[in-house]
């Protein structure tokens, strides 16, 4: 056997779970404990500083220089408690990871002694040497300045002994650099047009907040197998390899035992994420083999994205201590499901409600009706853009691929809510008559809350189904931040919620219909209007996309197709409109998503490439000698007749002959294609050769790479099997 397997093979036999230190004290009582949060701050920061950032952070009021100073010198203090002895502006760049650069408090003062300093100037910005971070051309290198901007509305925390302070990223001429940036900016958006829709039916909501609850999948192997193979290692997924006799058929993974390696890695991990503050809920196994999932209470979505970003970086960190390689790759193996993360999104007002959970009141039913209804009907108008927040090169695997939804955006409500906007079709025109009111509060919006509770039919293929007090975005890629998502639909709901708003008042001042008349009339409209979304059927089906396609709704089957969806007219002006991005923004992201295709695709490419051509062409040929070898063996036995005791030996022999020659010719002519590919200037060019013309070689190359390592003895193989990988535990 190839060496690196075997010792590979024999090192993951040998793991025994890793010790987790438990630290005393219950989990509610260690929430929190590296959280610059509300307690905290009330007890390090003097009252005025304190009240100033509550300001900033409910009503997002400037802080001047003089309480940032007291705010620093208090996260210092706190921090130093915990043991800090740098800090860090912690941002989220468009690599879709995180980044952080530390600095010490520490400063020499110049009469041979130090200090530990942290001033409000270093709280507030900071300027990283951030020239090679992803900014589609927004940063010329003669002004090659970014800045990292504090984020008050998300609390700083300590890892290890490092101060951390949420912060955006953005150009010199402020241009979003990074993922916060545009998910704030629709936030405050959401906010301000779910608070003035609100004003109809409650006068006492002054603040609306999107909540976002993430369901984040994942895969754990054992290391020392991941590292024997170049794919996992440099591309997150293995690019060839024959499936396993069993899989995942027999579903005995799905919420059984969990894995002792894997238990110790969870646990510590959730002594660490109790500890930041994030309120993990959940863990249990997946439907794959080795695969699991993870999920916490839903928090407001700033900090939920923050929280899952932070939590994705923890859980690479701890796994490795763990000897375990985590894949938040969206589908690592093909042939058994892949890895997703379910966005559950709602909108939650000041005064507690929920605005997508029916209340007690027929009232509060029209209020939640409303929200509901608003929230199809964005997602009819701007299903594409949509489908663009979650494309990437790696979701590419995972949707349509008959355990995710379809690349087809539409919206599951349920047999009952499909019979409440039924109903609500039919109201008449203008104003509505007494009875017809009171026919409709007591037995059509009255009943709602009646009808959610016996409804249990939940659609799992489709990528935005309501659940009851929330929608479910499944289509979320594993490794993705939520917050392009987020920004996305909180962005398209912000827009319909100020159309409503608008016709209603139209309805009311111009028609002089009442308010409940108006509302009525506006939603039945929005009904109709936004029907061809909904979709109640088995999305997966083959049914669904002829159906759809009959709908006339878009099927956007990879990434570059669906980020161009991000520049047309409508989609640019919902963007525009509401001061999410402006056009050098939507631009450079756009430019900066393609390029990012073209490289995934490119280094998939040349690791397949290398694969082959280094592993096994050359483990074939020595497997063919071997039977040639044989071959002469009988020959010299039998003589003339030996045909007929060889004939089994030269099939393989010509067999190997024919794939080594079909792989070595497939690889060639990608070569040639991304060659091409890569003399074309622009970037979404580029990316449609690397999708269409280099791409397709992949799975051709690979199914006689398979085919060979089902023929070639197992002692020679030299890339750790499918069974190895999944199985061990
Ligand atoms: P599953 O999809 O696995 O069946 P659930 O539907 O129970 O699980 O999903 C629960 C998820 O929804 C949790 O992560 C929870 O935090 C989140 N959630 C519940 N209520 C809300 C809400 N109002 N806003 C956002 N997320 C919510
Ligand atoms: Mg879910």
């Amino acid at each position: 056997m190839s060496t690196i397997r075997f010792f590979a093979l024999q090192e993951s036999q040998n793991r025994k779970p890793v010790e987790v230190k438990e630290i005393s004290g219950s989990r509610s009582e260690l929430f929190g404990a590296n959280v610059f949060n509300d307690t905290s701050c009330k007890k390090f920061m003097t009252k005025e500083a304190y009240a100033a950032l509550k300001d900033a952070v409910n009503h997002g009021k400037k802080i001047d220089r003089k309480i940032a100073d007291q705010v620093a010198s208090a996260m210092k203090a706190w921090a130093m408690t915990k043991g800090a002895t740098h800090y860090t502006h912690w941002f989220q760049p468009l690599t879709g990871a995180t980044a952080e650069k530390h600095d010490a408090f520490f400063e020499p003062v110049g009469d041979g002694t130090a200090m530990d300093k942290f001033d409000g100037g270093q709280l507030v910005q900071q300027e990283p040497d951030a020239s090679s971070f992803p900014n589609g051309g927004i940063r010329n290198t003669f002004e090659a300045r970014g800045y990292t901007a504090w984020d008050p509305t998300s609390p700083a925390f300590v890892i290890a002994t490092t101060l951390c302070i949420p912060t955006v990223f953005v150009s010199y001429t402020g241009e979003a650099l990074d993922n916060k940036t545009p998910l704030l900016r629709a936030l405050q958006a959401i906010d301000h047009a779910a608070t003035d829709v609100a004003q109809y039916f409650d006068k006492n909501v002054s603040k609306v907040i999107s909540t976002l609850g993430w369901e984040q999948e994942y895969f754990l192997i054992d290391s020392a197998l991941a590292a024997s193979r170049p794919d996992i290692l440099l591309t997150g997924r293995v690019l060839l390899g024959h499936h396993a006799a069993k899989g995942q058929q027999l579903e005995d993974h799905y919420f059984g035992s969990i894995p002792e390696r894997s238990l110790a890695f969870m646990r510590e991990l959730e002594i660490e994420s109790i500890q930041l503050g994030i309120p993990v809920k959940t863990r249990h196994n997946e439907v794959a083999p080795n695969q699991f999932e993870l999920a916490p209470i839903y928090e407001e979505a700033n900090l939920a994205v923050d929280h899952n970003s932070l939590i994705m970086d923890l859980m690479s960190k701890i796994a490795s201590r763990h000897n375990l390689k985590l894949l938040l790759h969206e589908k690592p193996f093909d042939g058994i499901n892949g890895s997703g993360k379910h966005n559950n999104w709602s909108l939650a007002t000041d005064t507690g409600v929920n605005l997508l959970s029916p209340g007690k009141t027929p009232k509060s039913n029209l209020m939640f009706l409303t929200y509901f209804i608003n929230t199809i009907k964005a997602v009819h108008r701007y299903d594409d853009l949509l489908r663009a927040s979650i494309a990437s090169a790696s979701n590419d695997f995972r949707l349509g691929a008959n355990e995710a939804p379809p690349a087809i955006v539409s919206v599951f409500i349920g047999q009952q809510l499909t019979a409440v906007l039924d109903e609500l079709e039919r109201v008449t025109n203008g104003n509505l008559s007494p009875e017809e009111k009171t026919d409709l509060k007591l037995n059509v919006v009255g009943k709602i809350p009646e009808i959610l509770l016996d409804n249990t039919d939940r659609n799992r293929t489709s990528p935005f189904a309501f659940t009851g007090n929330k929608f479910e975005f499944r289509a979320v890629g594993s490794s993705a931040n939520c917050a392009k998502a987020m920004t996305i639909v909180n962005t398209i709901v912000a827009q319909q919620l100020k159309d409503f708003k608008k016709d209603v008042d139209n309805l009311i001042e111009n028609k002089g219909l009442k308010k409940d008349d108006a509302i009525f009339n506006v939603l039945r409209e929005y009904i109709k209007e936004s029907k061809r979304i909904r979709f109640e059927g088995d999305g997966y089906s083959e049914e669904w996309v002829k159906e759809a396609k009959k709908r006339g709704l878009s099927n956007l089957k990879n990434t570059p197709e669906a980020l161009r969806a991000q520049i047309t007219p409508l989609a640019k002006e919902v963007m525009i409109q509401n001061g999410i991005m402006n056009d050098t923004e939507i631009m450079a992201r756009y430019e900066i998503e393609m390029e990012e295709y073209v490289k995934k695709v490119q280094i998939e490419g040349r690791v397949l490439g290398d694969i082959v051509m280094n592993h096994v062409i050359p483990t074939a040929i020595n497997y063919q000698n071997r039977l040639i070898q044989n071959v002469q063996g009988l020959k010299e036995i039998f003589g003339k007749d030996f045909e007929q005791y060889a004939s089994e030996q030269l099939d393989i022999i010509k067999d190997i002959s024919k794939r080594i020659h079909e792989i070595k010719s497939n690889v060639d002519q990608m070569i040639d294609e991304r060659k091409k590919a890569n003399k074309i200037d622009h970037a979404d060019k580029r990316a449609d050769a690397y999708c269409n013309k280099v791409k397709p070689f992949f799975e051709v190359i690979r199914y006689h790479c398979d085919k060979l390592e089902l023929t070639v003895d197992d002692e020679l193989w030299p890339l750790t099997k499918y069974r190895e990988l999944l199985f061990t535990r």
